[in-house]
């Protein structure tokens, strides 16, 4: 009987090795490109070009800034191309030009003179691999086309061109410089909408524009009790009309180091039942959409704008592309923010949290710093709508911005202490 037991104890030791030896590569795999192919279409009318990886990665972006470039990007924190083998050019494709940046890689696919396709990008439904259709097309037809769109030239954002003090990057430089050299001082409160422009409109006659105001000046009330040495400025105390551009000034002329914009969410749908279940809390960062609904509150959010004719025009997602490169730093300490205020929503205020996302909002634009947008909640769910209209609801909430941004700080300037202190 001791003989099977100390049997079974050797047999469960090995499995434990082995589990243990397999574990081992996977947990430092990196996703890996290994090649890319095109492939002619049996019916002759297009390609298929292939990116094989060997992870789904994040997302990905295809811009045709002229008849005879296509310029794809894959984001990807860790995408590996050690491996990676060019695709066989001929007649068609004159060249597959890969590029490394610090948020993933980058291809020119140049074409040969004569040959014209409209494309759509495609998860492969049975894999990981990243599929580009492209489909013949005329010159004059080729619908994501843009005539004011110029070809983006990758090298200005390779990590070469990131580490040296490159022309194109000088005017990034003060603001970096302020950033690096002082602690976390200004945080800009930010109320949403305000004055003749409400923002959602909830049930029981809740108004977005008065729950972002009373959370904003308590999230102000809180850090000047608790954190003297965090100077607060708001874009509005008052109920009156304040355009996103102007909110975006008063943040950049008052040296921000953090920008929280607040924000109430409202769903609407042909079904009353699925419209009034929706609820939880968002917090957005700046950078693409990566999904509808993502997209939909974007939407809602800048449309303030289309009030203010010709004063700016709407982000295109190449100025988000742009953006998301030039702005690696201020991006990752945004996600960083998002995550600690997602987290104390979750697990500190027990509310329902439906996660960091990203989003291209015109307010997280302006503002020329670090930022996030926080959707507090549903007020077209009745009891979301009810919670954030009261003052016991709007102090849960609000003490969970305030114990997001106390601890960025703490973080901050440890940071800070760390540098000016090896110096
Ligand atoms: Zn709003």
């Amino acid at each position: 009987m001791q003989h099977l037991y100390s049997y079974v104890f050797k047999l469960f030791c090995i499995l434990i090795l082995f589990s243990g030896f397999l574990a081992l590569p996977q947990a430092s795999a990196q996703t890996e490109l290994q090649r890319v192919s095109a492939v002619e279409r049996s019916d002759g009318l297009g390609y298929v070009v292939r990116f094989h990886l060997s992870e789904t990665i994040d997302s990905s972006k295809v811009l045709q800034p002229s008849t005879d470039l296509l310029q794809v990007k894959l984001y990807s924190e860790n995408l590996d191309t050690v491996n990676f083998n060019p695709p066989v050019t001929g007649n068609v494709f004159k060249d597959f030009i890969l590029y490394e940046l610090p948020s993933g890689i980058a291809f020119d696919i140049k074409l040969h003179e004569g040959h014209y396709f409209n494309f759509s990008a495609y998860n492969d439904q049975n894999g990981r691999d990243l599929l580009l259709a492209l489909a013949q097309s005329a010159p004059e037809d080729l619908t994501a086309l843009s005539d004011d769109q110029s070809p983006i030239d990758w090298n200005l954002f390779t990590h070469d061109a990131q580490t040296e003090t490159s022309e194109e990057f000088l005017f990034d430089e003060p603001a970096d410089e302020r950033r690096n050299g002082s602690r976390f001082e200004v945080v800009v409160i930010d109320a949403g909408h305000g004055g003749w422009e409400p923002g959602a409109g909830g049930v029981n006659g809740v108004h977005e524009k008065d729950v972002t105001l009373a959370v904003a000046l308590k999230v102000g009330e809180y850090i000047e009790q608790n954190i003297p040495d965090l100077k607060v400025v708001y874009t509005r105390t008052e109920d009156e009309y304040v355009s996103l551009v102007d909110r975006g000034k008063i943040a950049n002329e008052n040296n921000g180091d953090l920008f929280v914009s607040i924000h109430a969410n409202s769903f609407s749908h042909a079904n009353k039942a699925r419209q009034r279940s929706v609820h939880g809390a968002e917090v957005y960062f700046l950078g693409m959409a990566r999904s509808q609904s993502a997209l939909e509150v974007m939407k809602r959010e800048n449309s303030v704008v289309q009030y203010e004719t010709g004063e700016i025009e709407e982000l295109t997602e190449e100025d988000l592309l742009i953006y998301e490169l030039m702005n690696a730093g201020n991006m990752s300490t945004s996600q960083r923010i998002a995550e600690k205020m997602e987290y104390q929503f979750r697990e500190r205020a027990q509310r329902r949290s439906r996660g960091v996302k990203q989003a291209g909002f015109q307010v997280l634009y302006e503002a020329s710093m670090p930022g996030v947008l926080i959707e507090l909640g549903f007020i077209s769910n009745p009891a979301e709508a009810n919670y954030l209209n009261s003052e016991y609801g709007q102090a849960i909430v609000a003490s969970a911005i305030f114990r997001s941004i106390r601890d960025f700080k703490i973080e901050y300037d440890r940071s800070y202490n760390r540098q000016t202190s090896a110096r």
